[in-house]
C-alpha cells in the first residue's frame, strides 16, 4: 500500500471530522461485506423527548430521581422533562447490568424501577392491563415506552420520542449501492426497530431489537462474506465495536469513551460514513 495515498485520504477524512486510528480501515472499507447500525443515537438523533402518558407527576419525579445517576440519552430526556419539578434524592441506584434495559434504586424508602417491559418483568413487577395498553399505544406512535414501578407496581408510563436522523436513509442507500449488506442491532423494542428499519430502507429481516450488549457482539462476530462493520454510539455497543473488523463510533449519545474506536465520526453526521466508504474505494484504486 502506498503510504501517500493513505495519508491523503486520512487528511481528507480529518477535514470531515472523521478520525481514523488505523490505515488498515481504508483497506477493509474498500471491499464489501456487512454494515450493522445501532439504532438509538446512531440512526436516531439521540436527543429524545420524554412525555408522561400515564400516571401521576410523582411517577415522573421518582423516575428522574433514579435516572439522575445514569448517562443514557433516555435518562437525559427524563431529566429535561422533570426540570420544573422538585427532585427527590435517591440512593443505591444501579444498572443491574449494562444494557439491561433499565435501572433500579431506592427513593423515599420505596423500591423504584425504571425501564422497559422485559426489565421490569425480570424485576418481578406486575403490569396492569391499563399499563399494557399504554405501552401498546406508545409503540403505535413510534415512541419507546419507559415504565416506572414503585414497590413492585407499575405506576407510570413515559413515551420517549427520538426521531430518525435526516441523513439516515440517504446514507444507507449509498452504503448499499457500494455493495454492502445493511442491518440494525438494537436494545430497543423489536416493534420500534422494525418501524425504523422500514423508514430508513433496511429489510426488517435484517433488523434485530431487544438485544443485550452480548447479543450485539454475537451478531458482529458471526461469519459472513467480507468484513463486518459496526457503527454505534453507546456503552452498550462497545464490545461489538471492538470485535468488528471496523468499529465506527459516531457522536450521538453521551459516550466520550468511544472516541477511542478505530474510527470516530466527531460530527455525528451519518453521511460521513458513506463518504468514508467512497473515499476508501478511491484510495484503493490509487494503491493498485
Ligand atoms: P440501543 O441499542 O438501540 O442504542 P439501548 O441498549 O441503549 O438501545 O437501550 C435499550 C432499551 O433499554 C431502551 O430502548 C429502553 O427501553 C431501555 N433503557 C436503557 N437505558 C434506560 C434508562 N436509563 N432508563 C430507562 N430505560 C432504559
Ligand atoms: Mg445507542
Amino acid at each position: 500500500a502506498t503510504p501517500l495515498a493513505i495519508a491523503v485520504s486520512l487528511g481528507r477524512a480529518a477535514k470531515r471530522k472523521i478520525l481514523i486510528r488505523d490505515g488498515d480501515v481504508l483497506q477493509q472499507l474498500s471491499s464489501r461485506g456487512r454494515v450493522w447500525f445501532d439504532k438509538t443515537g446512531t440512526l436516531t438523533e439521540g436527543r429524545p423527548r420524554a412525555e408522561l402518558v400515564y400516571g401521576a407527576t410523582d411517577g415522573l419525579r421518582m423516575a428522574a430521581a433514579i435516572e439522575r445517576e445514569c448517562c443514557h440519552p433516555i435518562a437525559d430526556a427524563i431529566l429535561r422533562e422533570s426540570d420544573r419539578l422538585d427532585l427527590i434524592p435517591a440512593t443505591g441506584v444501579e444498572e443491574v447490568q449494562l444494557g439491561a434495559g433499565g435501572l433500579s434504586g431506592c427513593c423515599q424508602g420505596q423500591r423504584v424501577a425504571v425501564g422497559n417491559e422485559s426489565f421490569l418483568r425480570r424485576q418481578g413487577v406486575l403490569l396492569s392491563s391499563e399499563v399494557t395498553e399504554h405501552i401498546e399505544r406508545c409503540l403505535q406512535n413510534q415512541t419507546t415506552p419507559v415504565i416506572v414501578a414503585v414497590d413492585g407496581c407499575a405506576v407510570a408510563v413515559l413515551a420517549i420520542a427520538d426521531p430518525v436522523k435526516q441523513d439516515a436513509k440517504s446514507t444507507i442507500d449509498r452504503i448499499r449501492r457500494a455493495g454492502w449488506d445493511v442491518g440494525i442491532l438494537s436494545g430497543d423494542h423489536c416493534e420500534l426497530v422494525d418501524k425504523v428499519s422500514r423508514r430508513v430502507g433496511i429489510d426488517p429481516q435484517n433488523a434485530f431489537g431487544g438485544l443485550s450488549p452480548e447479543d450485539k457482539l454475537k451478531r458482529v462476530t458471526e461469519a459472513g462474506a467480507g468484513p463486518v462493520v459496526m457503527i454505534g454510539d453507546g456503552a452498550n455497543d462497545a464490545a461489538a465495536l471492538a470485535a468488528a473488523d471496523v468499529g465506527i463510533a459516531v457522536r450521538g449519545g453521551a459516550e466520550v469513551s468511544l472516541q477511542a474506536a478505530p474510527v470516530f465520526v466527531a460530527s455525528g453526521t451519518l453521511e460521513s460514513v458513506a463518504d468514508l466508504i467512497d473515499a476508501s474505494r478511491r484510495t484503493n484504486h490509487l494503491i493498485r
